[in-house]
């Protein structure tokens, strides 16, 4: 019997490579997440890892499109870095200031930020009428500005923001208005979020609390209610303590994952032009945010 017999080979000699880079990047969902919609599709094409320390970011750029590379999603630590490497960059990921994902064409980086869409698309799934309420948002990091934007965007008409570091939302407050004259945006102390949360009919956390079961409580039980929608980014766990204990209250609770999974979904469509099949990917991903 020959070594091949049996077995399917999915990779050929025309096969289209895309990936992507991080460091560290053996935690990413993204690979089996790709490489699965790629094969639902019977598309010709693998997504990788690319582990790039953070000194080599600009010969990694410069390398994948040597090598022929048809775009990469990239992650923690170089979504702001890579900004500087890139031809031309979206409006939407220039005010966010990082870009996510990077398709190349003809010889062209393009780059995305597709991390706001991600966000919205559970929502809009779940029909949550977005101008109609108030939006409390706890972090001001990287991704608290995404959504922000993209919350603002799609017409969010007063969003609060608590952070650990004041100066950090109030920094963030700042650049909203910028993007938003109009937008009712404003800052409080994390300290304070309990009131404003428990009277939001959107809460969100944004802070990397809850990673790993770590941190403790952000919020009492007492700011979450019937009603309310309740978005935790933090996707490891699936139901992070802060969902869990929103759900118990009788929230509508979206976890993390979803986001992950829409971001994922429109840097897919930017590459192919294809639908993502969600349904199928969650199944796919869930077990592995399991703790
Ligand atoms: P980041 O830029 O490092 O910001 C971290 C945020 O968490 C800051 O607001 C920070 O407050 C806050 N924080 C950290 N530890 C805290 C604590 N013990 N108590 C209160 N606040 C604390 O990180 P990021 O990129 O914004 O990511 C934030 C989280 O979102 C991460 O868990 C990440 O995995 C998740 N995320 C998920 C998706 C998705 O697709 N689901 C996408 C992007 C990010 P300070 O300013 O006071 O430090």
């Amino acid at each position: 019997m020959s070594p091949a017999e049996g077995i399917s080979l999915s990779i050929s000699g025309t096969t289209r490579l895309y990936g992507i880079m991080g460091h560290p990047v053996t935690h990413s969902l993204s690979p089996m997440m790709h490489t699965f919609a790629f094969r639902q599709h019977n598309l010709d094409c693998i997504y990788l890892p690319f582990p790039v320390p953070p000194a080599r970011l600009a010969q990694a750029v410069a390398g994948a499109l040597a090598l022929g590379v048809g775009g990469f999603n990239v992650t923690i630590p170089h979504k702001e870095a890579i900004v500087a490497y890139i031809d031309e960059v979206s409006a939407a990921a220039r005010a966010i200031g990082a870009v996510n994902t990077v398709q190349v064409r003809d010889g062209t980086t393009l780059g995305y930020n597709t991390d706001g869409e991600g966000f919205l698309q559970p929502l809009r799934a779940l029909h949550v009428p977005l101008t109609e309420m108030v939006t409390c948002m706890l972090g001001a990091g990287g991704a608290a500005r995404a959504v922000a934007l993209a919350l603002l965007e799609a017409g969010c008409p007063v969003l609060v923001l608590a952070n650990r570091t004041p100066a950090r939302a109030e920094r963030l407050v700042g650049v909203l208005q910028e993007h938003f004259p109009g937008a009712q945006v404003c800052a409080v102390p994390l300290a304070e979020a309990a009131g404003v949360a428990r009277q939001s009919g959107l809460l969100i956390n944004a802070t990397s609390v809850g990673l790993h079961n770590a941190g403790g409580a952000l919020l009492p039980d007492t700011c979450f209610r019937p009603g309310q929608v309740v978005y935790d980014l933090v996707y490891r766990p699936l139901y992070t303590p802060l969902l869990q204990a929103a759900r118990r209250c009788g929230a509508t609770i979206i976890p993390g994952l979803d986001m992950l999974i829409g971001q994922g979904a429109a840097a897919f469509q930017i590459w192919t032009g294809l639908p993502f099949p969600v349904e199928a990917v969650r199944r796919l991903l869930q077990p592995a945010t399991a703790s």
